[in-house]
């Protein structure tokens, strides 16, 4: 029988790894929510319409890269490949958007078919925030601050931050004709795919990924000179806003991001490290979206994480010590077995975050210290007949020096409460 395997594209996480991926989603999540930002949990399935209607009909996501799939009602729903379009719908079905400032985080798994390669799956991971309401550059930049502390928190050096600005919907028009000008200029020099994006929705062909076209895009007019006088403004106001927030920027006048409802300004957080997957964070403005979408006109802004890209960046975090229990408890004779059941419990009551594994399945002194040991517990608290009878525990350090000492009860809670803080500190320095 042939071994069953995960879909290509979709992996597992396996601890000591999951240890680091809850630090890192720990860290941004408490850096989200140090400006403000609510959580909402939204469903994995959505009707593929919504991305159609959002993302765009002749976008790479939505052409090609959706999980769609017909239930058994007949209806046409996709895994979602991305978290605004159903954050949106969500707060038009619940009508909070309507008259007043919502900032949202959302955080889950994506999903996309695309070819699989180093940084790119067809599950990954996002976390992302959304905030409606908020027309000025302000929550712009306060966005990209919070990227900065994102990075900051987690270790990360040397991202590249790019912006630039879309303009409003009559400015693209304007630019629109412009483009598919040069481009049609250029028609040898463009691929099929291009070609074809010329009728359909010629400013994807600035995203393309086809390393042939680089120089027709290069020679591409840029954006910036159609730009109306609001847009400008707006622009002109982020950049300020992220001088004095000293925040260094790149402007990128090719920057369009893949996906059709954005507007004004768009950045990105790149890195050299990951080759052509570079890009950890994408996101800007989408002001027409809520209204594109059924609600009232709302102004929008938002950005994603790519937590596989981020968890390839992290510093020397050391996962076994992350994952690994702090102390194991070994019990031998009836009595000890007894006495270090009640024992387990009251340590856990009171000693704030241990992670204590209790012996199970008997064994003798030898092999309990060799589970002990592959358990990679920092301790082993070991009760025997005699520190039974009279209360007592050793405590014997598996890990680096220490001599092992008794300790009565209380003296051993006061004990591991001060492992437990230091080495939790220790692990992420
Ligand atoms: P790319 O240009 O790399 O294809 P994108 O423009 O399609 O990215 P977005 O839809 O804006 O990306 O998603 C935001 C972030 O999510 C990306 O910057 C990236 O970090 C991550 N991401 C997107 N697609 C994938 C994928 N298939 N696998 C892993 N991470 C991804
Ligand atoms: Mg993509």
């Amino acid at each position: 029988m042939k071994k069953l395997q995960s879909v290509r594209g979709m992996h597992d996480v396996l601890p000591p790894e999951t240890a680091l991926w809850r630090e890192m989603e720990q860290r941004i999540v408490a850096a989200v929510e140090a400006y403000g930002y609510q959580e909402i949990r939204l469903p994995i399935v959505e009707h593929t319409e919504l991305f159609a209607r959002s993302i765009g009909e002749v976008t790479d996501i939505v052409e090609k890269e959706m999980y769609t799939f017909r239930d058994r009602n007949g209806d046409s729903l996709s895994l979602r490949p991305e978290g605004t379009a159903g954050c949106v719908r969500a707060g038009i079905q619940h009508g909070f958007l309507h008259n007043r400032q919502q900032r949202l985080w959302y955080a889950g798994p994506m999903f996309r078919h695309e070819r699989p390669q180093k940084g790119r799956y067809r599950q990954f991971h996002q976390i992302g925030v959304e905030a409606f309401g908020m027309a000025g550059p302000d929550v712009d930049a306060e966005q990209i601050l919070l990227c900065r502390r994102i990075w900051e928190v987690l270790g990360i050096q040397g991202l590249r931050l790019e912006i630039n600005s879309l303009g409003d919907l009559p400015d693209r028009r304007a630019y629109r004709e412009r483009l598919v000008a040069h481009l049609r200029e250029h028609r040898d020099a463009l691929d099929a795919e291009a070609l074809r994006r010329l009728e359909t929705n010629p400013l994807r062909i600035l995203d393309s990924k086809n390393p042939a076209l680089r120089p027709v895009i290069e020679a591409a007019p840029a954006f910036h000179e159609f730009l109306s006088k609001a847009a400008r403004d707006h622009y002109e106001g982020l950049k300020r806003l992220l001088d004095e927030a000293g925040v260094a920027y790149v402007q990128n006048p090719r920057l369009v991001r893949g996906l059709d409802y954005y507007n004004r300004t768009v950045f990105e957080w790149v890195t050299d490290r990951l080759g052509a997957q570079g890009t950890v964070c994408a996101g800007g403005r989408y002001d027409g979206l809520v209204e594109q979408l059924g609600g009232r006109s709302t102004p929008a802004a938002g950005f994603a994480i790519g937590l596989e890209r981020v968890a390839e960046l992290l510093p020397d975090w050391d996962a076994e010590t992350l994952a690994s229990p702090d102390a194991y408890l070994v019990a031998v004779g009836a009595e000890a077995e007894r006495f270090s059941r009640g024992l387990a419990e009251r340590l856990r009551d009171q000693v704030p975050g241990l992670r204590l594994v209790a012996n199970c399945g008997d064994g003798s002194f030898k092999a309990q210290f060799k589970r002990a040991d592959r358990s990679g517990a920092a301790l082993a608290l070991v009760v025997g007949e005699e520190e039974a009878a009279r209360g007592m525990v050793t405590l014997k350090p598996l890990r680096g020096s220490g001599e092992q000492v008794q300790l009565d009860e209380s003296a051993l809670v006061a004990e591991l409460r001060t492992r437990v803080h230091a080495r939790r500190r220790e692990n992420t320095e």
